[in-house]
């Protein structure tokens, strides 16, 4: 029987304390007197009472108790809603320590809940996801994940290779019923459909932005108003504007939502040449932010000519992609879209004012385009990314040997390996080593 807070550590309106396993709803009778009912209690139904120690109240709660199988754990889990503040809840604790409840360790309730078969492994994975999601998007994929949507692709993919699998034992229990020729090319066939689709699963463009969301540079000469746009697309005064060029030395990050993703934007330092050895520092930085960046807003002054430094960044601009701002077209301008189009190749070009916010949504506008995920995500996680590579490697494997006409009971070594790297994904082919390292991860009480 094990015990733990369940509610984050503080000052707050309710701490909740969760017993699960054997001999809980006898502790809890003994530690949580209800108003009206008694024991043996309603499954599921919440009833006021106190938690009493030698008769004494030591507060007034709410307790629920959940009887196996139907409960968190699969087993019965009682739980004790007490005032929040850590005082009541550890008092709670303490005595049902006292009727040989022992303290939970990080993760042991959604580990139990995995042994007894109630999540897989990618489940309980997503639940400490939900826990930690940054951003609105991240949190709807680890529900996606919870809900089993990933555990159902799995067990579909395992199916097909079990089919494959059996096919080929068919064959090479039967070969006069089923020919080598007719187990091959179904063999061929299912494998090239199971690649495919495990190597279309793996996201890993999309996984990059749910966990470190996308990291946009904003770069350009002195004053050609990166640090007022920057404000501008964070809504907060947070740069120091100024018409004093090499006023931001240092690179200086804001972060903003953008169609459920979070997106760090980096305030870098004019590019230009200088002596100055603080700014020189300010500008090796920024170049480093942009070559580091996902996407780069180039920021033009759109009313004076292009200068050497932004001429060069637009013959040769970075990887990732970038879009080219002409800012302060709220006055006189000299820069057009046309001109700029010019110097550079199929790189979005932008009009704005940054001062006066005009054209400041189309930039949002153009992020929220490099922040756009497939409504159903597969596999993001690194971990299950990573077996999934080893699965599509054996069957890439099985795929050749099948071609290069070795036995085809070889090529059944190659699918096992690739099952067994599948089940790796849901926790059916782990050992106790990796599921500890998971679940030490979660905190005290989930
Ligand atoms: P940075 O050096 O590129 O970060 O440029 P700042 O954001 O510090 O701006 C330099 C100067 O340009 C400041 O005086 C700003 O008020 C001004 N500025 C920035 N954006 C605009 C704009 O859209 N229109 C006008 N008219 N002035 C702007």
């Amino acid at each position: 029987m094990i015990v733990g807070v369940a509610t984050a550590s503080g000052q707050g309106g309710i701490a909740i304390v969760r017993l699960s396993g054997r001999g809980a709803p006898e502790a809890f009778s003994r530690v949580f007197f209800p108003r009206k009912a008694v024991a043996p209690y309603e499954s599921h139904k919440l009833m006021l009472g106190q938690v009493m120690e030698n008769g004494l109240p030591i507060d007034e709660a709410m307790g629920v108790v959940m009887y196996a199988p139907n409960s968190y754990t699969r087993e019965d889990v009682c739980e004790i809603h007490t005032h929040g503040g850590d005082l009541a809840a550890s008092q709670t604790v303490r005595l049902l320590i006292a009727q040989g409840a022992r303290p939970a360790l990080p993760g042991e309730f959604t580990k139990r809940a995995f042994l007894n078969g109630r999540i897989d492994l990618s489940q309980a994975e997503a639940v400490m996801g939900v826990i930690g999601a940054r951003s609105a998007l991240a949190l709807r994929r680890e529900t996606q994940q919870l809900e089993g949507g990933q555990s159902r692709f799995i067990k579909d993919a395992q199916d097909a290779l079990v089919s494959l699998l059996s096919g080929l034992e068919a064959h090479l229990d039967y070969p006069d019923e089923i020919s080598l020729e007719q187990a091959a090319a179904d063999l061929g066939k299912g494998l090239a459909a199971l690649i495919d689709k495990l190597t279309s699963a793996v996201d890993e463009r999309s996984a990059r932005l749910l966990s470190g969301g996308l990291r946009v540079a904003l770069c350009g000469v002195p004053n050609a108003g990166k640090s007022t746009l920057f404000n501008a697309l964070l809504c907060e005064e947070r740069a120091i504007v100024t018409e004093i060029a090499g006023t931001t030395r240092d690179v200086l990050t804001g972060e903003t939502q953008i169609g459920g993703v979070n997106v760090t934007l980096m305030d870098t330092a004019g590019l230009r040449q200088t002596t100055d050895q603080v700014e020189k520092i300010g500008v090796d930085r920024a170049k480093q932010a942009i070559g580091s960046a996902d996407a780069v807003l180039l920021v033009l002054d759109a009313s004076r000519a292009v200068k050497p430094d932004e001429r060069e960044l637009l013959a040769s601009p970075p990887d990732a992609p970038m879009a080219v701002l002409l800012n302060k077209d709220d006055g006189e301008t000299v820069l057009s879209a046309a001109l700029i189009e010019t110097m550079t190749s199929a790189r979005p070009v932008i009009s704005l004012s940054a001062l006066t916010g005009q054209g400041v949504p189309q930039v949002r506008e153009y992020l929220g385009t490099l922040c756009n995920l497939p409504d159903q995500l597969l596999l993001t996680h690194e971990r299950h990314m990573a077996a999934a590579k080893e699965a599509i490697a054996s069957l890439c494997q099985a795929q050749s040997a099948l071609c290069d006409g070795q036995p085809i009971d070889l090529v059944g070594i190659d699918l096992q390996a690739a099952l067994y790297a599948l089940g790796r994904i849901t926790g059916e082919s782990v050992d106790e080593a990796l599921i500890d390292d998971i679940f030490s991860r979660f905190c005290v009480g989930k």
